[in-house]
Formats: structure tokens, C-alpha cells, sequence
């Protein structure tokens, strides 16, 4: 299993437009760049592909990144940065599916599988398949699974994408707090490589009106307000999950520019040979 990192910043993305704080100046003259989530999974046994979720970014990260197009595609939440990239699939595929949970949200009244087909009806070439949460189907030759993870309000799912052959496997928690429930944290448990939402140092707790939550014996929060994890509470979820190996992503502009590009902090283009 190969495993690309297309986007791994946050909505705005690093350098964010517009903007011209030190961290994005410094990404600037890096060459560097955080582009909305996607994560690309490549499967060298049936040389197929895997999406995990559809970027806005998707047009330049395919033509950045030396990664195939897609077989297949999944979504973990309909959040713009996330989802909406699929109106990319106009003139690029001919036949697209994409998988995506089953479970109605309260909030919306629907499932993610139902906003993907209502908002993308007009596309005749995407289709979508609907899973229940933790069930493993297979797609592209891997074993996946969607695992309920925490991001109010709105149903959200980490990924679990496990070689059947090999038994290599890379989980995502996908946008969380550190309140992942104990099914799903099982689910994502001892992965090859784990891509951890974290969007900002645990510092930039005192800028968000809610504060902070889920704080560590020191009283540092794990959760960034009430929808992600800060970066120390993504290193606890790592050390908890027992990772192999642990990239952190869905990072924001908001580190500081002298920790921004520290290791674990992913940036887009890495890729992992698992
Ligand atoms: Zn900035
Ligand atoms: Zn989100
Ligand atoms: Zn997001």
C-alpha cells in the first residue's frame, strides 16, 4: 500500500489567500503548501486507488503530486473542504464511486451517503455506495472501515484501510476532538501509519471562545474548542493507538512559524510505502 498525502491543511489552507503572517510567509519560502484534506491510497497488487475524501484543491493536487486518478472515492463529512472537490469528477471520470456512511445525521436529517447524492445528483457519473458505521467492505482490494469519531455537530468518520494480503493497514482519525468513542478507537488501534487531525497547538486554546477540553493531567487540552484536536492531544491519541509511525495533518496557520514545519507536522506530498 503507497500512501500520498495530497492536502493536509485545514479549510483555509497554509499559505491561506490573503494572508501574510510569518507562518505563511515562511511556507511561501519554503515551497511548501498545506492544501485542503485528501489522502491518496495506492494498492500495487490491483493497481486501483483510493480517494479519501475530495478536496477543493483536487485539480492541483493531481497535477502536483504524480499520483494515478482515482477508482474509487469515500467521504468522511460533508464539510466543504472535505466533500465539495467532488464536482471535479465533471469530464475527469467516467464512472466514479464513492463510499460513504449510512447513519442519519439529526442535524441534517441525512446521511453523509444522501448529501453526497443529493448535492452531486447532477454528475451521472458519480455513484454512490452507502455503508453502515464500522462495517468493512472492500474497495480497490483493501478492507475499509468508516468508525464514528467526534465533530459537533455534525456525523463524522475516521478511516481504517487495511491490506488483506499484507495486513498492512493506515488509519485516519479523521476531524475529531480526543472524544473518539472506545468501538472506534479500538478500530483505529496499532495502524502502520496513522494521520492524526491536529489542527493547532494546544496554545491556541486561550484564542477560541470555547476555550479548550479533554486536558491531559496537566492541564494542557487535547481538544482545540469543541470539533478537533490540538497537536498534543494528537500525540496522546497516537501514543494511546500504539502508531507505528504518526503524521500529523488538517494542520492549521496558526502554529507558530518556528514549530509550523517541525516533525510530526505533515505537509502536502509525503508519501509512505506501508
Ligand atoms: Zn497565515
Ligand atoms: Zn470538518
Ligand atoms: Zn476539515
Amino acid at each position: 500500500m503507497q500512501v500520498t498525502l495530497l492536502g493536509t491543511g485545514d479549510t483555509t489552507g497554509t499559505p491561506t489567500a490573503g494572508c501574510d503572517c510569518a507562518t505563511c510567509r515562511r511556507a511561501r519560502d519554503r515551497g511548501v503548501e498545506r492544501s485542503r484534506f485528501s489522502v491518496h491510497v495506492t494498492n500495487e497488487r490491483t493497481d486501483e486507488s483510493l480517494l479519501v475524501d475530495c478536496s477543493p484543491d483536487f485539480r492541483h493536487q493531481f497535477l502536483t503530486h504524480d499520483v494515478p486518478l482515482p477508482d474509487a472515492a469515500l467521504v468522511t463529512h460533508i464539510h466543504f473542504d472535505h466533500l465539495d472537490g467532488l464536482g471535479n469528477a465533471y469530464r475527469v471520470f467516467d464512472d466514479l464511486p464513492v463510499h460513504a456512511a449510512n447513519e442519519v445525521d439529526p442535524v441534517t436529517g441525512e446521511s453523509v451517503a444522501d448529501t453526497v447524492r443529493r448535492k452531486y445528483d447532477y454528475l451521472d457519473r458519480v455513484r454512490v455506495h452507502d455503508h453502515a458505521p464500522a462495517e468493512r467492505f472492500r474497495v480497490c482490494g483493501l478492507d475499509v472501515r468508516l468508525v464514528p469519531v467526534d465533530h459537533p455537530p455534525l456525523l463524522c468518520y475516521g478511516v481504517v484501510i487495511e491490506d488483506p494480503e499484507t495486513g498492512a493497514t493506515c488509519s485516519l482519525t479523521g476531524d475529531t476532538s480526543y472524544a473518539i468513542p472506545e468501538a472506534s478507537r479500538s478500530a483505529l488501534s496499532d495502524p502502520d501509519l496513522l494521520l492524526a487531525d491536529a489542527i493547532v497547538p494546544a496554545s491556541s486554546c486561550e484564542h477560541h471562545p470555547l476555550g479548550g477540553t479533554h486536558y491531559d493531567a496537566d492541564g494542557v487540552p487535547r481538544t482545540f474548542g469543541s470539533k478537533h484536536m490540538t497537536r498534543e492531544g494528537a500525540l496522546d491519541m497516537a501514543a494511546a493507538l500504539d502508531a507505528d509511525r504518526t503524521r500529523l495533518v488538517h494542520v492549521a496557520h496558526f502554529y507558530p512559524a518556528d514549530e509550523a514545519f517541525d516533525d510530526p507536522l505533515a505537509v502536502d506530498g509525503e508519501r509512505y510505502e506501508l
